[in-house]
């Protein structure tokens, strides 16, 4: 199934070219009191609202996809994790080029560990990417993104499937420069996942995924998730023995190489093998 947070926050069912409206099934999920739980409860409810969400995808409102806002299928993750250097082949373009590196010595995941963005940074493909007018080179980072499903800590790679949710195409964009990764990539709109959420039922194998990004129509990034260092399951056995993953957590699995900047006004195309396109302006943000 594909889900989809499209316009004012309605929740959709994904048909082929056409998004049904099943908001009535969020009625069904627990109305928290304050002090609110971390995390998005659509997730954590999934398996128990999917008789619901396939009985309403059959009667649902439909709309043609290329006439919904699509946001952010994830509305309100506790944490984004990303996975940095995951790829060999983008370790060697960053060690090679300095606007890449900005000289420091290009390491692995096996040596960084993980970092965190910013969640107020997350973005859905409709509201696009608002780059600050600055003279910085701003990259995207195109990733197959894993939407976690249940609270876990200290979980066994074995068992790392039982806790992915589903998937999504992630971009994590990111200001090249010499601060710390966590401000260089946690500017509001630097997290974008889209177009929809895939249940994970629909995708067999993540370590084998197809994926790329073009700029204005050329291909920058074209690469598989095998390739991946720390493979999907890995990543999360890493995630959860640092922290307690729960629900709606997402992970950025790491970008191969082919990284390179954006400006305003490039359209960013994104596909990933079983989840399917997303089309990402890039705008520049302005001070209100
Ligand atoms: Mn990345």
């Amino acid at each position: 199934m594909k889900l989809c947070r499209f316009d004012d926050d309605r929740l959709g069912v994904v048909l082929g070219g056409e998004v049904v409206d099943v908001s009535a099934a969020v009625r069904r999920l627990p109305i928290p009191r304050w002090p609110l739980p971390f995390g998005d409860p659509l997730f954590g409810n999934l398996e128990a609202l999917r008789p619901e969400l396939e009985r309403l995808s059959r009667s649902g409102v439909r709309k043609t996809l290329s006439d919904v806002k699509l946001k952010s299928p994830v509305a309100t993750p506790s944490k984004l994790m990303a996975a940095p250097v995951n790829y060999r082949a983008h370790q060697a373009e960053a060690i090679a080029d300095p606007a890449i590196n900005f000289g420091s010595d290009i390491k692995t995941i096996e040596h960084y560990g993980m970092f965190l963005k910013s969640p107020s940074g997350l973005v859905g493909p409709s509201e696009g990417v608002c780059l600050p007018a600055a003279d910085r080179r701003m990259d995207h980072e195109v990733e197959l993104a894993l939407v976690i499903g249940k609270s876990g800590f200290q979980i066994p790679r074995r068992k790392a499937r039982d806790y992915i949710a589903g998937y999504s195409i992630g971009l994590d964009m990111t200001v090249r420069g010499a601060e710390d990764r966590s401000w260089r990539k946690s500017f509001d709109t630097f997290a974008v996942l889209g177009p929809w959420f895939v249940t994970a039922d629909e995708i067999a194998d993540p370590n084998g995924l197809d994926f790329w990004l073009k700029v204005n129509g050329e291909v920058r990034q074209s690469a598989n998730t095998r390739a991946l260092i720390f493979d999907v399951d890995r990543l999360i056995e890493y995630a959860s023995g640092a922290y307690a993953l729960h629900p709606g957590d997402v992970i950025m699995t790491g970008t191969p190489e082919g990284v390179g900047p954006v400006v305003p006004g490039d359209v960013m195309d994104c596909y990933v093998e079983g989840i399917g396109h997303m089309s990402v302006p890039v705008r520049l943000r302005t001070a209100r």
